[in-house]
């Protein structure tokens, strides 16, 4: 019986963990992220719970999936990521197969998710799945008959980085107005930020639910989720935005499920409250679908079962 060792690197936690065959969690090692150590500390913490993990098996570990919170280029099994500075360009399947000594796959944290959920989640009977991640960005990945689709250039299913405003803000990725500046965690961020520099009277629940420093994401879905009138209003312009952008899926796409994924998604009973009737608003009598929309059923968990995916997947 062969094991596998799955690694999800995101950019607040990390996880290491231990899957069977059957893609059962055997062993888990959770911690954070600390962005300002940088790439060798984030490796060494890696390399360390890896060979711990491999200590505490008998059995074989035939290789190794890898989950990364950012754009790689998976053929090559690089970081092609502008956002975490240092891991630029850094080859990190080569890495892992030199440190560990066991063969391994890497891809990024929407598709690890996609696969994740698909596998062992809440898309196991689905042909046609597409699993949305919001955090602080958004992200997504599509599965086909069983497999990730890629596309040419191994940029398939961008759902974040579609223009859906010439009118929008600088996105991340370079280009203006895309939908990850309208729907994520970073847009409900600065939505809010503005909306309390405009009514300082107004901003100080969300303040205080953030940890009483600086406005977070969290902060703004648990303000909502208590009845906060502001923090309420921003989560409904979000969710607006994030009803076209699924229904953009559907029309494209028309999945059996689409999976909704990713710290945002998961705090939001807000947010999934409003994404229903906004999708009943925008839809159209003749062009029906049946696609359902459920929350990650591996929870925070989806991009680690897909990375586990992911080395089961080597031969
Ligand atoms: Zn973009």
């Amino acid at each position: 019986m062969n094991n596998v060792l799955a690694v999800d690197i995101g950019g607040t936690h990390f996880r290491v963990g231990l899957f069977d065959e059957q893609g059962r969690r055997l062993l888990v090692h959770d911690g954070d992220t600390d962005r300002a150590a940088g790439r060798e500390w984030m490796l060494g913490q890696l390399a360390a719970h890896c060979r711990e993990l491999l200590a505490n098996t008998d059995a074989p570990v035939k290789a190794c999936g890898v989950s990364f919170g950012g754009p790689v280029d998976f053929s090559r099994r690089r970081v092609t990521s502008l956002h975490a500075p240092g891991w630029e360009g850094f080859e990190l399947g080569k890495w892992f197969e030199q440190t560990l000594g066991i063969p391994c796959r890497l891809d990024n944290d929407a598709n690890a998710g996609a696969l994740g959920e698909f596998h062992f989640g809440a898309g196991r009977a689905a042909k046609l799945l597409v699993y949305v991640t919001i955090s602080t960005g958004l992200g997504s990945g599509v599965v086909c008959d069983g497999k990730l689709l890629r596309g040419r250039d191994g940029m398939a299913g961008e759902l974040g980085h579609i223009p859906v405003s010439e009118f929008g803000a600088r996105c991340s990725c370079g280009a203006r107005g895309c939908l990850e500046t309208f729907c994520s965690g970073g847009a409900l961020e600065t939505r809010m930020r503005e909306w309390a520099e405009r009514r300082p009277d107004r901003g100080g629940r969300v303040v205080e639910l953030s940890g009483g420093h600086h406005i977070t994401a969290e902060g703004v879905m648990r303000a909502a989720a208590e009845g906060d009138a502001a923090a309420a209003h921003v989560v409904r312009e979000t969710t607006r935005w994030l009803a076209h952008g699924l229904l953009m899926v559907i029309r494209i796409l028309n999945p059996d499920l689409i999976v909704l994924g990713g710290g945002v998604a998961q705090s939001g009973a807000p947010l999934l409250d409003n994404l229903r009737s906004f999708l009943e608003e925008l839809a159209s009598r003749p062009i029906t679908y049946s696609t359902e929309i459920v929350t990650a059923a591996l929870g925070s968990y989806s991009a680690l079962y897909g990375a586990a995916a992911l080395g089961l997947e080597v031969t």
